[in-house]
């Protein structure tokens, strides 16, 4: 009954170029080449408007870890738009989706991260982050300490706040990024920039570009550092295991907040509930959106320490968006982790998912192009090279060989995202091993054809 049932592939995709302006696109380009148009989905298939079976190891940008599809998540949706559609949370009212998720959030987050602030998004949630540290600074008399350390190609979002606080070039260089009083070290990539250092030797000396960054503004000037436990659109970069303990040490010495960016890393990716866990982190706030609903209902917020909750609770917050804490929103979240539970979604992708997926990366691996694996759980990258012994760039223009990989995904019926020269990998956390064996035929088939 929808519209994009009843006009061709064409005329629809015509109408798209004409009005419609897509995210991270070059929209001119989509007059001639025409849009995918993605019509429904089940599981971790996609159906297209020519009625093709697309396998989608993105799952969707990260986010549906439950496989589309899930009828139970629908009916809680309806049930809660007819029961409350809306109110808000402002101004000394609460509604019980809201306050229903919170404690469950509070629940399943470790440590005393025990309070929930709600945004729409990652980016929003992000831009909360961002102006909490500063204000629980300013609260302790230190209004001073409101720098924040970040890394370079860093994702945070795309809001001003949230893209200053990543460390995107071709972002920063569009709309006045980033904002005073946002830095970037280097990221933990040592594929990519380790050169003739161990992985261990290579994560240390980035650990201690935080400490040099903090020892130059000043450690009464730092008010957090923020990082993604594994970063994952910079290109599934999974840092050495010396890199966060050696942050962890570094922030609590010069009393630096930690804010770990759970956006694609939480909810189960890494094989835990949170990529905090992973990776033995100890934040202060986390960031969460995408696989908190499954990407079902649009929601993210910050889950915040008892410490920081205390003190920003003293002042009035002047803070928050109208759809924070969104009762549809939060009740949908609240059946996709209640689903992820009853299924012990977590036991499948560490006993199943992720040792199935690790092994079709590593015969994957042994392709002519592909340099390696960066695999974390369930989110991965294939490097492509030139050379496999010294992890050499391709000479042609960084990502043209990735993009020409990923059109060959497309022709095969599966979505696979590059990042440069990177392959990205990061299904539906409930896909199969024979799911996984169609996934490694599809990307082989790709990989030869790009080859
Ligand atoms: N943080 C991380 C780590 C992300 O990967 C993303 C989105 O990809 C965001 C924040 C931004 O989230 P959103 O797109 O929901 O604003």
């Amino acid at each position: 009954s929808s519209v994009t049932n009843h006009l061709p592939t064409a005329e629809l995709q015509a109408l798209d170029a004409a009005h419609h302006m897509h995210p991270f696109t070059t929209n001119s380009e989509l007059a001639d080449k025409g849009a995918r148009i993605i019509t429904r989905a089940k599981g971790v298939y996609l159906t297209d408007s020519e009625g093709n079976e697309i396998l989608d190891a993105m799952a969707g940008l990260w986010c549906v870890n439950l496989g589309y599809g899930r009828e139970e998540m629908g009916k809680v949706a309806a049930r809660q738009m007819n029961e409350l559609p809306y109110y808000n949370t402002f101004f000394q009212t609460t509604h019980v989706p809201g306050i229903a998720l919170a404690k469950e959030l509070a629940d399943l987050a470790p440590g005393d991260l025990n309070h929930v602030f709600f945004a729409g998004s990652g980016s929003e949630a992000n831009d909360t982050n961002l102006r909490m540290v500063r204000t629980y600074w300013a609260q302790k008399g230190k209004p001073e300490k409101s720098h924040v350390i970040s890394r370079k190609n860093a994702y945070h979002g795309s809001s001003v706040g949230s893209g200053s606080l990543g460390g995107m070039t071709p972002m920063h260089e569009q709309g006045g990024m980033p904002i005073p009083g946002i830095h970037h070290i280097a990221q933990p990539d040592w594929w990519s920039e380790g050169g003739n250092q161990t992985p261990e030797a290579f994560g240390l000396a980035c650990a201690r570009a935080l400490e040099d960054k903090i020892l130059e503004l000043g450690a009464d000037k730092v008010a957090a550092f923020i990082g993604e436990p594994v970063q994952g659109a910079g290109g599934v970069i999974v840092p050495p295991e010396s890199y966060w303990p050696e942050i962890q040490r570094i922030c609590e010495k010069h009393d630096v907040l930690i804010i770990a960016d759970e956006v694609i890393c939480g909810f189960g990716r890494t094989g835990n509930w949170f990529g905090s866990q992973t990776m033995g982190i100890k934040p202060h706030i986390m960031t969460i959106a995408k696989g908190l609903s499954s990407g079902y209902a649009p929601i993210g917020g910050s889950i915040v320490c008892d410490e920081v909750a205390e003190v920003i609770g003293n002042c009035e917050f002047n803070h928050g968006y109208t759809y924070s804490g969104h009762p549809v929103c939060a009740a949908v979240a609240l059946e996709n982790l209640r689903i992820m539970q009853e299924e012990n979604l977590l036991d499948h992708v560490r006993n199943v998912a992720a040792p199935a997926l690790k092994e079709a990366l590593d015969g994957l691996a042994e392709h002519p192009l592909v340099g390696g694996v960066n695999v974390s759980g369930m989110m991965a990258s294939l490097p492509l090279t030139p050379h496999k012994a010294s992890r050499a760039a391709f000479a042609a223009d960084k990502g043209t060989v990735g993009y020409i990989c990923r059109e060959h995904c497309f022709a095969h019926n599966l979505v696979m995202r590059h990042v440069g020269d990177r392959m990205i990998i990061s299904p539906p956390l409930v896909i199969t091993p024979e799911e996984i064996a169609i996934f490694a035929e599809r990307a082989r088939a790709a990989l030869d054809a790009t080859y």
